[in-house]
């Protein structure tokens, strides 16, 4: 029997998503996620997807992620696609922080774990939480492939113009300071499919993809591969997002330790969790924002407006980097769904090529699609973005069969 499937894991510090996938035709066979590991009221939402089972959700105490991984095992195998099954190909996992150590998806071995283990200090959220998902993983099933695909990878392309920071050099490398941008397996999908959509193979196109979710950010794709974008050492660089800052003059948090008296971590709890939207207007959410905008509610207009022109300098910006464009692409939660964000992003930018038209714009649908006027210099996209598919992809390349 050819083992076709693999298991995609994206282990958070209390929470591991999961999904099965058949890439024989790129189908889900079932998807679930597993929140509060280690709290109270942990519990696990699980749906198969190959006979319209329906959803079931349990709250099991949950210590850890071996036991959320031993949980997700044990409702796969009540739906026939146990985790013992031959037909399993690979575990693919999302890792955050590859550094500059890994530029592509790896097969897993004692020597990858201890590089992700190394690149702790710069992604010391993220890549901690990937790690327990990985050796609970091997542990499971060592003789299967397990293989990491890094948010870091496919920026790794950048020039050094685009990923240094103007620091002392030798500081910089001491403490591996420079910009290594996230998200990278979605800007990969995108800009990907977006070339698809305009008929064309990815070397052929330049495309700045806009990915607008909780998190957000930008990137210039130059024929396929990553020049720029916006996240840097961390996930905190560039746009404004639902709960942080992006960009921000690096003198404000000398300024708020000196003269507000506030410690590092205040500051990072600020700049993360209480900025961006949040901080704006009290919503993260764009559905709320909009909402209050028309009811003429000012805190909600002025944050919907500092966001926007903060995505119109980056579009700007990206214009200039790749020289010719040939497509924008908006893409998560907000980019997928705000018809209001893309019209207001590119209100103006006509001049430079882009074009909405409103009618495209106002369509619902779950499918990637231009959104600008047949001929526009500048075609515009609404693309889906499907990480756990290219990660499965990304995995099962790499498998022998
Ligand atoms: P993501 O991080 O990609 O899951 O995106 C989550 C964000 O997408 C939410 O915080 C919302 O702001 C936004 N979002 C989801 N659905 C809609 C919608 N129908 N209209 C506007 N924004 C939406």
């Amino acid at each position: 029997m050819t083992a076709t499937r693999v298991l995609v894991l994206n282990s958070g510090s209390s929470s591991v998503k999961y999904q099965l996938l058949d890439m024989r035709d790129s189908t889900r066979l079932a998807v679930g996620l597993v929140e509060r590991i280690g709290e109270q009221g942990s519990r696990l939402k699980h749906t198969p997807l190959t006979d319209g089972g329906g959803t079931r959700e349990r709250s099991v105490a949950i210590a850890d992620h071996a036991a959320a991984l031993k949980a997700v095992a044990e409702e796969l195998a009540r739906d026939g696609l146990g985790l013992d099954s031959p037909e399993l190909a690979a575990i693919g996992h999302r890792v955050v922080h590859g550094g500059q150590s890994f530029t592509e998806p790896t097969v897993i071995d004692d020597a990858v774990l201890a590089e992700i283990e190394r690149l702790i200090p710069v992604a010391p959220l993220h890549n901690p939480a990937n790690l327990m998902g990985i050796r609970t993983a091997r542990a499971l099933r060592p003789d299967l492939p397990q293989v990491a695909v890094f948010d870091t990878a496919f920026h790794t392309t950048m020039p050094e113009s685009a990923a240094r920071y103007a620091i002392d050099v030798a500081t910089a490398d001491a403490y591996r300071v420079r910009r290594y941008g996230f998200h990278g397996t979605s800007h990969a999908y995108v800009s990907r499919a977006t070339a698809a959509l305009l008929g064309k193979a990815p070397e052929e196109v330049n495309v700045i993809v806009l990915h607008l979710g909780n998190g957000a950010s930008a990137s210039a794709v130059r024929a396929g591969r990553c020049v720029d974008t916006s996240m840097g050492l961390t996930p905190l660089e560039g746009l404004v997002m639902g709960t942080r800052s992006g960009d921000i003059d690096p003198a404000v948090i000398f300024h708020l330790m000196r003269v507000g008296g506030m410690s590092t971590d205040e500051i990072d709890t600020l700049l993360n969790k209480k900025s961006g939207l949040i901080g704006l207007c009290g919503d993260n959410d764009m559905r709320e924002i909009s909402r209050r905008i028309d009811e003429g509610d000012e805190r909600a207009e002025l944050a919907f407006g500092i966001y926007i022109h903060r995505l119109k300098k980056y579009i700007g910006a990206y214009c200039a980097v790749l020289g010719r464009v040939d497509a924008i692409a908006f893409t998560a939660g907000v980019g997928e769904n705000a018809a209001r964000v893309r019209q207001a992003a590119l209100a103006g930018l006509e001049p430079l090529g882009p074009a909405v038209d409103a009618d495209l714009n106002a369509v619902r649908s779950d499918e990637a699609r231009l959104i600008s006027p047949a001929g526009a210099r500048v075609a515009v996209a609404v693309v889906p973005t499907d990480e756990e598919l290219e990660i499965a992809t990304q995995t099962y390349a790499l498998v022998d069969r």
